[in-house]
C-alpha cells in the first residue's frame, strides 16, 4: 500500500492492557508522535505473565459473577516456543548474564518471560504511560471520537474523550468449556485449565485431561506426577485412539474423545474404555470477550468471530479510531503484536492510509468465503497457522517493516513438531541448534546484544 500524502495527525490513544501487545502498542504509538494512556487492571506490566497461586471462584469460569483472575499461568509453566523466536524484533529475548536471579533456560520459565516485559517496559519508559489498577469498564463512539469509562481501584469513576482506542485486553481469561454427554449428572468435580495452578490437589485422583496441545499436554503430566491415573481425550487422532504413554509413573493414557459421562461416576471413552473419574480438566481453550465494548451492535462476537474486522485489527466502519492488537492465534505472538501496533500506529498519523470500507468489507468477506470452502469451522477465524508469516509479511509491507527473519518462523515450525512429537522432552532436547545459531548471529550483527553470541548459545542449555 502506498504511503498516504495527508499531513501528518498526532492523536491522543486510548490502549486497553498493559501485557505484551499493550506495552508494544504503547511503544510503537509514542515512537509514531502519539500520545497514549496505557490503563490496566493489575498492579504491575505483564498481563497473562504475572503468576499468581489465586484461582477464580469458580472453577469452570461459567458464573458470571465470578471473581476474575487475569492469568491463566501455572506454576510449572514453562515456554512452548524457544525464547529467541518470542522476543520483539529489536529487544530480543536471550538471557541475562548479569543477573544470576534469572532463568537461562531456552525455554524459560513464566517468571523469566515476566521478566523480560518488565526489562521491556523499563527500557522505553513505557511506565509513565500506564495507569494501573484501573480497569475500562465501557468503551464507545461520541461523535468521531472514543469515550473511556475507567474505574479505579479506590472506586473513582472517570470519563475521557480519546481520538482512538486500540485493545490490547488479551484473549485467555474467558474459558471455552467441552461440551459432554451427560455431564449434568455426573458428579464429579470439573475445572478449566485457566484455573489450573498446581498438582497437589489432584493426589491420588483419576482425572480425565480434555484436550492434548500446548496447555493439555504440559498439565496432563504435571497432573500425572501425582494422581492415580491421568486419561487425556483427544480428537487429534481419530474414534479408536488408544495409546499408554510414556511418563515418569507409568500412569497415563491417551484416548479418543468423550462419548458420555455418567450418574455413576464413569466417563466412557469413543474408544470403548471407560473410566471412573474423580476431576476433569478441560484444556480447551478460551474465547474472545471483550465486556467493555459498546458499538449499537456493529461488532459482534460469534462462534469464537470477532467481527467485523479487517485483517483482525480494524472493524471497516470504525477504523482507524478502534484497532485490537494480538488477536489472531499463532506462533509469533509477541513479534505479531509489533507488527500489527505499527501499522496502527502508522494508520493512526495518517502516514499510511486504509482501504475504503466497502473495500475492507470486501477483503474480509472473500477471507471468510475463502475459509469456508477449504472446511475450516468459523470459531477457527483467528487460528492462522501455517499462513502466520504471510499475514505478518503483509502487514510489514503496509508499515515498511522487515519480513519475519528465516530462523524465525523455521523455530516456531519445527518448535511445534517437537512439541507435538516429544511432549515430555521437547525443551531441553532439541534439533535446530542451526538456527539458534542464525537468531544470535543476527542478534549479534545488528548489535542488539552486547556479548559474543556464542556466550549465549552455551547459557541456553
Ligand atoms: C497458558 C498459556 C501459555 C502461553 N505460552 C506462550 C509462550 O510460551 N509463548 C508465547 O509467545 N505465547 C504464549 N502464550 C500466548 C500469550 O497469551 C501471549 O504470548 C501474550 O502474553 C498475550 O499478551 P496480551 O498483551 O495480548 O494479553 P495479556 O497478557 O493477557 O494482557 C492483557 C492485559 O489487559 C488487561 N485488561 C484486560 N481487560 C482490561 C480492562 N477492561 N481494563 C483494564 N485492563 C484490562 C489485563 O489486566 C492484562 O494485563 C500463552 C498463553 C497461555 C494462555
Amino acid at each position: 500500500m502506498a504511503p498516504a500524502s495527508n499531513p501528518i495527525k498526532y492523536q491522543h490513544v486510548a490502549v486497553i492492557g498493559a501485557g505484551a501487545s499493550g506495552l508494544v502498542a504503547a511503544r510503537e504509538l509514542r515512537r509514531e508522535g502519539h500520545t497514549a494512556v496505557v490503563f490496566d487492571r493489575e498492579k504491575q506490566v505483564g498481563g497473562l505473565w504475572i503468576y499468581s497461586p489465586k484461582a477464580e471462584s469458580d472453577p469452570l469460569g461459567l458464573d458470571p459473577t465470578r471473581s476474575i483472575v487475569h492469568s491463566s499461568v501455572y506454576e510449572s509453566l514453562r515456554t512452548n516456543l524457544p525464547r529467541e523466536c518470542m522476543g520483539f524484533r529489536d529487544f530480543p529475548f536471550v538471557p541475562r548474564g548479569d543477573d544470576v536471579a534469572r532463568d537461562p533456560r531456552r525455554y524459560p520459565s513464566h517468571k523469566e518471560v515476566l521478566a523480560y516485559l518488565e526489562d521491556f517496559a523499563r527500557e522505553f519508559n513505557i511506565e509513565e504511560m500506564i495507569r494501573f489498577e484501573t480497569e475500562v469498564v465501557r468503551v464507545e463512539p461520541v461523535n468521531g471520537k472514543w469515550r473511556v469509562r475507567s474505574k479505579n481501584s479506590g472506586g473513582f469513576s472517570d470519563d475521557e474523550i480519546f481520538d482512538a482506542v486500540v485493545v490490547c485486553s488479551g484473549h485467555f481469561t474467558e474459558p471455552s468449556v467441552a461440551q459432554i454427554n451427560g455431564i449434568e449428572s455426573w458428579p464429579g468435580k470439573q475445572i478449566h485449565s485457566h484455573n489450573y495452578r498446581r498438582p497437589d490437589p489432584f493426589k491420588d485422583e483419576v482425572v480425565v485431561v480434555i484436550g492434548n496441545f500446548a496447555s493439555g499436554a504440559d498439565i496432563s503430566r504435571d497432573i500425572s506426577k501425582v494422581a492415580k491415573e491421568v486419561h487425556i481425550a483427544s480428537r487429534a487422532g481419530g474414534p479408536d485412539t488408544y495409546e499408554k504413554l510414556a511418563g515418569h509413573k507409568n500412569n497415563l493414557w491417551m484416548h479418543s474423545q468423550i462419548d458420555i459421562a455418567r450418574e455413576d461416576g464413569s466417563i466412557v471413552f469413543q474408544n470403548g474404555k471407560v473410566v471412573h473419574a474423580d476431576t476433569i480438566v478441560h484444556c480447551t481453550g478460551y474465547k474472545y470477550y471483550f465486556p467493555f465494548l459498546e458499538t449499537s451492535g456493529y461488532m459482534s462476537v460469534d462462534d469464537n468471530r470477532v467481527e467485523p474486522l479487517y485483517k483482525h485489527i480494524f472493524p471497516p466502519a470504525l477504523a482507524p479510531g478502534l484497532s485490537f492488537i494480538g488477536l489472531p492465534a499463532m506462533g509469533l505472538q509477541f513479534y505479531m503484536f509489533e507488527v500489527q501496533s505499527k501499522w496502527v500506529a502508522a494508520v493512526l498519523s495518517g502516514r499510511v492510509t486504509l482501504p475504503s470500507i466497502d473495500k475492507m468489507m470486501e477483503d474480509m468477506m472473500l477471507s471468510y468465503e475463502t475459509q469456508e470452502a477449504l472446511g475450516i469451522p468459523k470459531r477457527y477465524t483467528h487460528k492462522l497457522g501455517k499462513s502466520q508469516c504471510e499475514y505478518l509479511d503483509w502487514i510489514a509491507d503496509q508499515c515498511g517493516f522487515p519480513h519475519v527473519e528465516h530462523w524465525r518462523d523455521q523455530e516456531v515450525t519445527r518448535g511445534y513438531k517437537r512439541l507435538v512429537a516429544q511432549p515430555e522432552t521437547f525443551r531441553d532436547e532439541w534439533d535446530d541448534d542451526d538456527l539458534m545459531e542464525e537468531a544470535y548471529e543476527d542478534f549479534t550483527r545488528q548489535n542488539l546484544i552486547s556479548f559474543h553470541s556464542s556466550r549465549f548459545l552455551e547459557s541456553g542449555r
